[in-house]
Parts: structure tokens; C-alpha cells; sequence
């Protein structure tokens, strides 16, 4: 089985590494200037450069027999002419509605998916207008190329409103949601095979640092009936939705009436990782049996499972040395923030899991950061404090 896929990420390196061991081979498309350290190793890398046919893409990237993304930000007429060669899961039609939040949003109001209060705005007019209903605190995101927090704006009081608007040289179609005060943060990640048979791992629980993911605990604790309704309620909604095929995530703010959808991942994703140790088959694993018609495989937690994000951070590996750990590097150069790899851990005993974590944030980042990044869940400011916190990492 030939499969290509789109981007040359961390997630394609996860990607290709397991595909390796069930005998796939794999190519990769990127752009010109994309990095490809993640996937040194694992298959050619093609370079895309506009002009250049689908049929002649196709052949460049050895005939696939399924091309896949490990991103949104991908050109999905590109995809949509590669699908006379081969197939190409999900389906592109979806991955278009997914790297736009208006469309999203459109997505999830058609389908009756609860979400964020939100308004579709243009103009500083508009934000004025939208602001009004909405009120503050609110937070502005762009529609397009925003992700872990980027391209996302904090309005908390008006003298935010006015700074942004002050500063804003062209003002991008975004959206405006209310800022919701969560208990805390789930992702419902399910599979779909071709066949359409699906399988939904454990509610997972999420902690952000200013906007970024930095740990994912699974089974997520004290998930009572009404939760466990709503997510196959959602489930549900998207399944009868969509014809997707391959693994896709939900992520939900748990609020005081219950879970709000954030955004959708059409893909394999970093809240998932711990999957990979956790879970009888792991979500790498699931989307290629998914993408290439095989069985799915079980989706069950094997204990309680932990992932801990090294953002930023190189030559951690020597300390990362605990039991019943699994380190993953990516092959990245170290930048600030960066996502350079990850540990996952493996615990019978939640309590005892949540000690190791915590230790390995310590290990990793230290006690006085430790402390910032606790402090900055879901973090977001107006661009040149944005800049300044990010020092920090
Ligand atoms: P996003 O890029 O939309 O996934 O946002 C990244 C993170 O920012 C989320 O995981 C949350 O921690 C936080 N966040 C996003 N939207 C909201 C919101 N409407 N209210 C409160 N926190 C939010």
C-alpha cells in the first residue's frame, strides 16, 4: 500500500513510522519552504509549485494508492483533481470546511452541534456591532491560518478593543466568540473506516498554555452520564453528517450546560498522542487502517494514560528517563514554543499518574515556568504582549 501525505510535519513523521511497521510506503508533498526534518528518512518529498498538474503530482509522488493531510492548511482543489488518480481521505470537501472557523461554524450551527456564541465579522464596523451583542471578554480569530492560538486576539476590556483596533493594518474575515469561562477542556476523537464503521476512543482532557497544548490526560476523570450522553450525541451529528473516513476530533469546553465544541480536526492530532502508549491501537494506526480500508482497531485505554508537550526545549531526552514512559522527538530544530516532541506515561493509578506528570514538567521546564505555563491556560493577548510572553518559553 502506497500511501502520500500532505504536509512534513510531526504528525506525518507519526504518521509514516507506524505505516512503516505495517508494511506501507509513503511520499510527502509539501510546499517549497516547508521544513521536512520530521520525515528525513521515511520517503521521498515532493515540492509542490503552482502550475503543476494533478496528474503529473500524482506520478511525482509514485502513484499513491491513498493520498492523506496532516493539516488543514492544504489546497483542496489540488486535492479535489488528484481524487480521479487515487483515493484522498477525508474527503476534501471536508478538509475546506474545517481550514475556514466561519465555515466551521456554519458546519456545526447545520448540524445543531452546541458551540461558543459567536458572529461572522469583516470590518472594525462590524466588530463594533458584533462586540455590542456579544459583549467582553471576547476573543477575535481570524477564519483562516489560525491554529494553537495564532491569529487570536484577547478583547477583554475596551481599551483592548480600541488597541487592536488602533494597530489592526487590514483587518481579516474572522470570528468573534464569547470568552467562555470552561470547567476545563475535552476532545471526543473518534475513527470511521471506509465501510463506515466507527469507534470513539476515551473523552480525553486537555491543558492549554497560552493557546498551545501542554498535557492530555485519558480517560479523562469524572465524566458522568450527561457527558457521556452528549458526546454520542455529537458523535452522532457528525457521523450522520459526513461520510469521513479517517480519525477526527471534536474539541469540546466542558461548561456549566454541558460541552461546547471549540473546533474540529480532521486529522490525526497532537491531543491523541497518548494513544500511541494508552490505547490498544493508537490513532496513527487507526487512520491508516481507516484511510486504506482495513479493520479498525480497538479503541480502549489500557490505564491511565498522560502525554506532556516539550515545546521548545532541546535536549531533554536525557532527563526523560522515568518507568512506564515513551519519549517522542520529532527531528526539529529548537525555536521558542516549538513543538519538539513529547512523553507519554502509563499508570494503573490516576494519582499516581498526575505525580509523574507533574514531575516531568518540572524536569522538562523547570519550577519557575512550570508555574507560568500553569498560569496560562488558554492564553491570549493583543499581538505585542502575545510577542512578550513568548519569550518566556
Ligand atoms: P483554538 O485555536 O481555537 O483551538 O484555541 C486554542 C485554545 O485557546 C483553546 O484550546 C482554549 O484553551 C482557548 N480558547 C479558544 N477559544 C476560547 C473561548 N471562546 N473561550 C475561552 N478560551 C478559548
Amino acid at each position: 500500500m502506497k500511501i502520500s501525505i500532505v504536509g512534513t510535519g510531526q504528525l506525518a513523521r507519526m504518521l509514516a513510522l507506524e505505516g512503516w511497521a505495517m508494511g506501507m510506503e509513503f511520499s510527502f508533498l509539501d510546499t517549497l519552504e516547508a521544513s521536512s526534518t520530521c520525515v528525513e528518512g521515511l520517503g521521498p518529498v515532493i515540492r509542490y509549485q503552482a502550475g503543476t498538474q494533478a496528474r503529473e503530482l500524482y506520478q511525482q509522488l509514485g502513484s499513491p494508492d491513498v493520498i492523506t493531510v496532516e493539516k488543514e492548511d492544504v489546497d483542496t482543489r489540488l486535492l479535489t483533481a488528484l481524487q480521479e488518480y487515487c483515493f484522498v481521505y477525508p474527503d476534501p470537501s471536508i478538509i475546506h470546511i474545517c481550514q475556514h472557523r466561519g465555515r466551521e461554524r456554519e458546519l456545526l450551527d447545520s448540524i445543531g452541534a452546541p458551540s461558543v456564541a459567536h458572529e461572522k465579522v469583516s470590518s472594525v464596523n462590524e466588530l463594533h456591532a458584533a462586540i455590542r451583542r456579544i459583549g467582553l471578554p471576547a476573543i477575535l480569530k481570524s477564519c483562516e491560518s489560525g491554529y494553537d492560538g495564532q491569529n487570536q486576539w484577547s478583547l477583554e476590556t475596551q481599551a483592548d478593543v480600541d488597541t487592536f483596533t488602533e494597530n489592526v493594518s487590514e483587518f481579516t474575515p474572522s470570528i468573534l466568540e464569547s470568552r467562555v469561562s470552561f470547567k476545563r477542556e475535552l476532545s471526543i476523537i473518534l475513527a470511521r473506516g471506509v465501510d463506515g464503521r466507527y469507534s470513539v476512543y476515551p473523552l480525553t482532557e486537555n491543558f492549554h498554555s497560552k493557546g498551545v497544548l501542554l498535557t492530555s490526560i485519558a480517560p479523562a476523570p469524572n465524566i458522568d452520564a450527561l457527558l457521556l450522553s452528549q458526546m454520542d450525541d455529537l458523535v452522532m451529528r457528525f457521523i450522520s453528517a459526513w461520510d469521513y473516513v479517517g480519525v477526527l476530533a471534536i474539541e469540546c469546553f466542558e461548561t456549566d450546560n454541558g460541552l461546547l465544541v471549540n473546533e474540529l480536526a480532521p486529522r490525526v492530532h497532537n491531543s491523541r498522542h497518548w494513544t500511541q502508549f494508552g490505547a490498544d491501537t493508537n490513532q496513527f494506526q487507526n487512520h491508516l487502517r481507516a484511510i486504506s480500508g482495513m479493520t479498525l482497531g480497538q479503541t480502549h485505554a489500557r490505564g491511565c494514560v498522560g502525554m506532556v508537550n516539550i515545546l521548545g526545549r532541546a535536549g531533554t531526552s536525557d532527563i526523560i528517563c522515568h518507568s512506564n514512559s515513551q519519549v517522542h522527538l520529532y527531528n526539529k530544530a529548537p525555536r521558542p514554543g516549538r513543538k519538539l516532541g513529547h512523553v507519554n506515561l502509563l499508570e494503573q493509578d490516576r494519582q499516581r499518574l498526575e505525580q509523574k506528570m507533574n514531575q516531568m514538567l518540572l524536569d522538562i521546564y523547570g519550577e519557575s515556568e512550570v508555574k507560568l505555563l500553569k498560569n496560562m491556560q488558554g492564553f491570549f493577548r493583543i499581538p505585542e504582549l502575545q510577542h512578550d510572553i513568548s519569550q518566556a518559553y
